[in-house]
């Protein structure tokens, strides 16, 4: 017996309908966005993520899956889907198309965390990503995306919150002010954060250590050291939000966990899934295609938590369409009646219909009880009487009613009833 590895899931054939669900609820906001999937590879050059996420981050510092390859090479598994993202738009040229290109992806990401809930080793995100523009009429499509495809699920209590944390420039100030006001506390606060507080002051702001948040709820705030450019920046994306009556909270403390992120950041955050609450993360990354050796070119994204989101969608009662079932089953009495049985199935699934048969050599009592099990919308049992009258006597297990229906025009009797449904 083999267990699967710490922190990484199953899809059950049982479950997989709710995946399915999602990526295609999440594609249609990629059709109606005129966003189109891209696809990277599930390992990189180590170095993408360490140049893209920034080597200062939790995440390139602590939570990468990397190994040496046979060719002696540093390969990583994605733990995002950006710094891939930029690297496909900056190796196949798509800065010389035309500008924006708006891309989307759904792909499995891969973090060497303490799994919890909310939080596993292997997870998926469906993100998306859009060059070429600055404007703030961008920024707001794109969390008017993230917010269209949560409400087409159904998901209520979730509060978007919005920040921005400037350029560079703003940036610099920013951080001498935070090291000026954190220096006298840092006796007081976690090993990280006096890391931190050398290396990347503005991660102090995202600590989840109780002692650290009391320090961090005084702190200056970023919207204080922001340039001219950047807060008119920032008023357009709001005021863009409140015409179209997006409700959205400023939040000057979220910084995000990665270091690419300009201007802009947002989080989709829920108090329904415990400790664990972001299900959305996104910003702007104007630095970042120049850092991975494109021409400077502004961009904004964000990425959806995929199991986050279902935990969400189990604990807020959101639905799911129901589990699809067979639209018939067709079952057989002896030799020749099974054979007949398998010729009406194929005809029927090469015609669209989803039809079952029995497998097991179950009685008849048998079939109709594992038909019914299985949930199939209609049920026939051909034996030697209907293969000799070529009718058959299809019941609707819904309204318990039965008809008679010639052997080739069950078809078209499915797709009228269908109608009818
Ligand atoms: P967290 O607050 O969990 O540390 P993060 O800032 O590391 O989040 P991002 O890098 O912004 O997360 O990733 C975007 C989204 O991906 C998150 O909002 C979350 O929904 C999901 N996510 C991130 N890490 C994990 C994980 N280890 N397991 C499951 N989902 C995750
Ligand atoms: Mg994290």
């Amino acid at each position: 017996m083999f267990n699967i590895p710490k922190g990484t899931k199953d899809v059950l054939p049982t479950q997989s309908y709710k995946w399915q669900y999602i990526e295609s609820t999440a594609r249609e906001v990629g059709r109606v966005f005129n966003l189109k999937e891209i696809r990277t590879p599930v390992f990189e050059h180590t170095e993408l993520f360490r140049r893209g996420v920034g080597e200062t981050t939790d995440v390139v510092g602590k939570e990468m899956y990397t190994f040496e390859d046979k060719g002696g090479r540093s390969i990583t598994l994605k733990p995002e889907g950006t710094a891939g993202a930029v690297r496909l738009f900056v190796e196949n040229g798509l800065s010389s198309t035309p500008m924006p290109v708006k891309t989307f992806y759904i792909t499995p990401a891969f973090r060497y965390e303490r799994p919890q809930s909310g939080r596993l080793r292997e997870f998926h995100q469906f993100g998306i990503e859009v060059f070429g523009s600055e404007a703030a009429e961008t920024d707001a499509e794109v969390i008017f995306a993230a917010s269209s495809f949560l409400n087409k699920l159904g998901i209520k209590n979730v509060r978007l919150e919005l920040n921005s944390i400037g350029c560079k420039d703003c940036r610099s100030r920013y951080n001498s002010a935070l090291k000026e006001y954190f220096k006298p506390h840092l006796d007081d606060m976690c090993e990280s954060c006096r890391t931190r507080f050398d290396t990347n002051p503005l991660r102090m702001l995202d600590c989840k250590e109780e002692s650290c948040k009391k320090t961090v709820a005084s702190a200056p705030s970023i919207l204080d050291y922001l340039c001219d450019e950047c807060k008119a920046h920032f008023e357009k994306v709001k005021h863009i939000l409140d015409c179209q009556k997006v409700r959205y909270a400023v939040n000057p403390r979220i910084v995000r966990g990665l270091n690419y992120y300009t201007r802009t950041v947002f989080e989709f955050v829920s108090d329904d899934i415990g400790a664990q609450g972001t299900v959305c993360g996104g910003g702007r990354y104007d630095g970042l295609v120049a850092e991975l050796g494109g021409a400077p070119t502004p961009a904004i994204g964000f990425a959806v938590g995929i199991e986050r989101l279902m935990l969400l969608m189990e604990n807020t009662g959101a639905s799911y369409p129901k589990e699809p079932v067979p639209r018939i089953y067709i079952g057989g009495m002896d030799e020749s009646s099974r054979e007949a049985a398998f010729t009406l199935a194929s005809a029927l699934r090469s015609a669209g219909i989803s039809a079952e048969v029995d497998h097991m050599y179950r009685s008849v009592k048998a079939q109709m009880k594992y038909a019914d099990k299985l949930g199939a919308e209609y049920v026939v049992i051909i034996g030697e009487s209907e293969m000799q009258s070529g009718e058959l006597n299809i019941k609707n297990m819904r309204l318990g009613t039965s008809a008679t229906v010639k052997t080739d025009e069950v078809y078209s009797y499915l797709k009228e009833e269908k109608e009818n449904d």
